[in-house]
């Protein structure tokens, strides 16, 4: 791994490594990881830094927190704590012990709902709380963007804003006390003090800390009343202003001293926070949002300045880049477009909110009335209904991300991305700005919190090939005018790596100095995260990036085509050059992984389906992040000779799902189920299969005779003691059924009429395209019924089906298939050879206007993705073009009017449907709630879940068992068994399908049975 930076002397050496590693084994319940992939996954987070940490600790309970500090002290070890590792600065990496709290130390010990307090372990993710809170009518307001994944000990380590600051503040105005350990074990309770140091603390070694603390205070006054920035958002340095308050906002209401407010924002470098005391807000019951639109981008940002006034919760810009990215997305064309006014240079989000919606609606009334005087009379789109806002958050979350997905080695770069300047300079600042990065040879897209001056920007640029220097440059003259304009160099992402060093230009050496006495009175030994705010390394220092120049990835002969990421992107344009041409020795693979930058989205738990495996493990290993991480660290040769055909590299894709929710829900598109089926094929070619994945893998081949032996297969499950031979024999575990064979498959039972094999003679004349079924292994061999439900309804809508047969010179007559099974042991050749008679059979007849129609997610939706992959060219395109779900396929007939049949009322039911993960993945899941909501009288409501956690043969696989279910239960599986007798449970998988009943005993149908059951008789 990259050379560590040495600011302190460390145990680093491997003897010693496992000397500490062995010793906390000895004290801790909680996991040490001291493998060199284990400590690469800690070696970044959302910053261009890595740095090789001593070892990790993920503690059990606070206790293990304290034991390991101890230890650390005796061995002279230093520490960071972690909560996400979602910083952008590099402050959660360092050649140090690290202590994940994110695992277990996440728990909410004490709520005050009358107090509106609560106390929380810092592990707790901000999402989470606010999930609790809300039945109380309260919320924890600093509402960072990562609020999915940030924990509460993160922020407080970094002083986090979020975008509603202005009304709210930051993290520095929302707690009231922490319980923190400092390095020499002291444990004290850091709370308000009043006017001065004569509270009695815990011992005297606190005591004397804070008296000595209040003197710095008193003798640097006039210090900070000369130097420090005038701005809300400034969260460099330490807090020193807590002596003497300059926030634009103060900290406390009467200006008196909390000393935890000193330790927010203090990047894990004075104490361990063990709890964290916090101040919550009433949730306003409204929300009025008006979009102003602006012709030109510094008249916007000129406005910021008159807009803050009217007090509104939120200023938030999206600029033209963002507005053409979102206008260029089908789905948030018309979100966006709702927002616009003609074709704005940018835009201004401005949220009102509060208890009485007629005095918001005023507020709003009054915007547009500002923005007339202003010169812009009908520049405001008013957007009072929440829904409609909501919509466009979305659109200005999912802009930002697409900005992040730009392919090539050179990256948006987060160095400058939060200075904060007073708003009457901010046109003039933006405008300056970005003539710089012009200057450089480069461009940043601006976006973000206006109401405070912090407009986050990143320009592109590639660290590989000496742009450091050119970071450098860009710094310093930002920091000249944020300097001019009295701002803050840090005003958001804090200091870490990228900004220590401009804590000296920010507050002079008189403040530097006494920001070093603050450290050395809490720290004396220099043991908590060293390196950062004070005594720390340049911000270029290119042995510390992740990818510095020089960096090496091994060669690799890929055997999918990832040849669409190995390009390059020109840092203005971001026009990318042609597919393959990226010099990527890995012909693409390492640059498709090298697009996970880190920022932790994957560790989210809202209702998105990424990361189940991270869901229920909490493991850092088991996260997308982790997989990618170790996946970079392998293809670049840091984890040994051994790339991808590494056991460690196999542990860490076991537990990835292929649920492709990463595909959808990762900011920059991680598609790590593509990347293990890649991963699985080095490894199968060099090791070979198991004889369970030569089970699955080849079950299409002989899915036809063993349905045949129907009952002979079937009696795994009806003799005593065959599962437990099964599971000895195949790992296939005991405590699952398998599925049913059927002897009447659909391919064998289906009423006689044409299949697809050849073309017909004359091209249909219907409007209606004629369907090619597409019969998946698993509905023909074990739920027939679903076909034949989908043939009834297809016909009884006048539509002329066929089945999708082999073509008739194919010489392999067995059915069609998808080739996932193969795709997933890694037998691509095989995969290949599949999608190769697919496409032979199919293509003439979608020359003719015919479309294929499929049942199953994970098989239909391997046409339109991995057919893709697999080197097929255009013909892929083609069939992926004409490939839908069935009720995708009804959706789109239903809006092009040919879909006219009325279905009958089934009763007043409810139906509770689960979606796929593959049909989350491509925006397929919406059809089924469509189409369910056509049978009169349903009630339809989808299940909040992730991945069901059967996951093709992944929860029949005896070592997964438990996690499976653990998946299933963690929303799937209880929403079934709430669910009334009646309700129909809909579930489009069969894995899925499979799940259910094993975890909740409930028949699962698919979409097709319940709209077979509606027709008309
Ligand atoms: C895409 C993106 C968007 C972001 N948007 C925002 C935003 O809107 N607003 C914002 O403010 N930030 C934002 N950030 C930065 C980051 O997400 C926040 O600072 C977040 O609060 C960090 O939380 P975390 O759990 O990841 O903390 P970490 O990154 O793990 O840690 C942050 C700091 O806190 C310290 N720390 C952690 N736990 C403890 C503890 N128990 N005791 C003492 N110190 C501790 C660490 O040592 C580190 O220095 C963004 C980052 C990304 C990648
Ligand atoms: S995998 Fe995606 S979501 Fe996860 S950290 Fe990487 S870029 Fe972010
Ligand atoms: S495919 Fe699913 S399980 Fe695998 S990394 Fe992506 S989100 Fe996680």
């Amino acid at each position: 791994m990259n050379a560590p930076a040495a600011p302190t002397p460390v145990a680093s050496a491997a003897l010693e490594r496992s000397r500490l590693a062995q010793r906390l084994r000895r004290v801790l319940r909680g996991e040490v990881r001291f493998d060199a992939a284990s400590r690469g996954r800690y070696a970044t987070d959302a910053s261009i830094y890595q740095v090789d940490p001593v070892g990790v600790v993920v503690p059990a309970d606070e206790a293990d927190v304290v034991a390991t500090i101890d230890l650390a002290r005796e061995l002279s070890v230093p520490l960071l704590p972690r909560g996400a590792g979602t910083s952008q600065c590099g402050q959660t990496v360092g050649q140090a012990l690290v202590i994940d709290n994110s695992v277990h130390l996440n728990k909410i010990v004490g709520f005050d709902p009358a107090a509106a307090t609560v106390e929380v372990q810092p592990g707790l993710v901000l999402d989470q709380l606010n999930a609790f809170l809300k039945p109380h009518g309260l919320w924890y307001p600093v509402d960072v963007s990562t609020s999915a994944q940030a924990t509460l000990g993160g922020m407080a380590g970094n002083n986090s804003c979020g975008s509603r600051s202005i009304a709210y503040g930051n993290m520095v105005h929302n707690v009231l006390g922490i319980d923190a350990v400092l390095a020499d074990g002291t444990q004290e309770h850091f709370g308000p003090f009043g006017a001065d140091a004569r509270r009695p603390m815990g011992s005297a070694r606190t005591a004397q800390l804070v008296s000595r603390l209040f003197e710095l205070g008193a003798s640097e006054r006039d210090e900070i009343e000369r130097v420090w920035p005038r701005v809300m958002r400034r969260v460099g340095g330490y807090n020193l202003d807590v002596f003497h308050p300059r926030s634009e906002r103060p900290y406390t209401p009467d200006g008196s001293v909390n000393l935890a407010h000193l330790l927010v924002g203090s990047e894990g470098t004075l104490a361990y926070f063990r709890r964290l005391h916090l101040k919550l807000s009433p949730l306003p019951k409204h929300k009025v949002l008006g979009v102003v639109n602006f012709q030109s981008f510094h008249r916007a940002m000129d406005s910021a300045q008159h807009l803050v006034k009217l007090g509104p919760c939120a200023v938030e810009l999206v600029d033209r880049t963002m507005i053409e990215l979102a206008r260029a997305n089908p789905v948030f064309r018309p979100v966006i477009e709702s927002a616009l006014i003609g074709q704005p240079d940018a835009i201004l989000l401005v949220e009102f909110a509060g208890d009485d919606r007629a005095r918001l609606l005023e507020r709003l009334r009054r915007l547009v009335e500002l923005m007339g005087d202003l010169g812009l009379p009908g520049s405001v789109v008013e957007m009072p209904d929440e829904k409609a806002q909501k919509a466009l958050w979305e659109v200005r979350k999912a802009g930002l991300n697409i900005m992040m997905s730009l392919r090539g080695d050179g990256k948006p770069v987060s160095f400058i991305e939060d200075c904060a300047v007073p708003l009457e300079h901010l046109a003039e600042y933006t405008d300056r700005l970005s003539e710089v990065f012009s200057r450089h040879g480069t461009r940043g897209t601006w976006y973000a919190h206006a109401s405070v001056g912090t407009l986050h920007v990143r320009p592109i640029l590639d660290l590989r090939r000496g742009d450091a220097t050119k970071m450098r440059a860009i710094a310093e003259e930002a920091a000249a005018m944020v300097r001019q304009y009295k701002g803050a160099f840090s005003g958001e992402h804090g200091d870490g790596l990228v900004r220590s060093e401009w804590v000296a230009w920010q507050f002079g050496p008189r403040l530097t100095r006494a920001f070093e006495t603050v450290k050395d009175l809490f720290d004396p030994q220099g043991l908590m995260n060293p390196g950062k705010i004070v005594r720390a390394t340049r911000m270029d220092e290119e042995r510390l990036f992740r990818f510095p120049p020089g960096y090496q990835v091994k060669p690799l002969a890929t055997a999918l085509d990832w040849s669409a990421w190995n390009v390059q992107a020109d840092p203005v344009t971001e026009r990318t050059t042609a597919p393959g041409t990226g010099g990527d020795p890995a012909q693409g693979f390492a640059k498709a992984v090298e697009m996970c930058n880190n920022n932790g989205h994957c560790r989210k738990f809202d209702a998105g389906t990424m990361c189940p495996s991270y869901r229920v493990t909490r493991s850092e290993q088991h996260s997308t992040r982790g997989r990618a991480n170790t996946l970079r660290l392998a293809l670049s040769g840091q984890l040994g000779a051994e790339t991808l055909t590494s056991p460690v590299v196999r542990e860490t894709l076991a537990l990835c799902v292929s649920c492709k929710g990463c595909r959808r829900d990762c900011p920059t598109g991680v598609d790590m189920a593509r990347m293990k089926i890649e991963v699985q094929h080095h490894w199968q070619s060099r090791h070979g299969l198991s004889w369970r994945e030569r089970l699955v893998a080849h079950l299409p081949r002989y899915a036809t005779r063993a349905s045949r032996l129907a009952p002979l297969m079937n009696l795994r499950d009806a003799v005593p003691g065959l599962a437990r031979l099964s599971e000895r024999l195949f790992g296939l575990s005991a405590r699952r059924s398998l599925p049913r064979w059927r002897r009447d498959t659909y391919l064998r039972t289906r009423p006689r009429t044409p299949a697809a094999g050849a073309p017909s003679v004359t091209p249909t004349v219907s409007v209606r395209p004629r369907v090619l079924l597409w019969v998946d292994t698993f509905s023909n061999h074990f739920e027939p019924e679903n076909l034949h439900a989908a043939e009834r309804v297809l016909r009884a809508a006048g539509y002329r089906v066929e089945i999708a047969a082999p073509a008739p010179n194919d010489p392999d007559r067995a059915a069609l298939c998808c080739g996932r099974t193969y795709l997933s042991a890694g037998l691509i050749d095989q995969a290949r050879a599949q999608a190769r008679r697919a496409l032979d059979a199919v293509l003439p007849h979608l020359a003719e206007g015919a479309v294929v129609v499929g049942l199953e997610p994970s098989c239909l939706l391997t046409l339109r993705d991995e057919f893709l992959a697999l080197g097929l060219g255009e013909a892929a395109q083609r069939l992926a073009g004409s490939a839908f779900l069935f009720e995708e396929f009804l959706v789109r007939e239903r809006r092009a009017g040919r879909w006219t049949l009325a279905l009958r009322d089934l009763g007043p039911r409810q139906a509770l449907v689960h979606g796929h993960c593959h049909q989350k993945a491509f925006d397929a899941f919406t059809p089924v709630l469509e189409v369910l909501g056509w049978i009169p009288g349903l009630a339809v409501s989808p299940v909040e879940s992730s991945c069901c956690g059967m996951a093709g043969a992944f929860g029949f696989e005896a070592e997964h068992f438990d996690l499976s279910m653990r998946m299933g239960e963690a929303a799937l599986l209880p929403a079934v068994r709430g669910a009334s007798p009646e309700a129909l449970i809909i579930a489009d998988g069969t894995s899925c399908r499979h799940q259910i009943l094993d975890g909740a005993q409930r028949q699962a149908w698919h979409v097709a049975r319940a709209l077979a059951q509606a027709l008309p008789d």
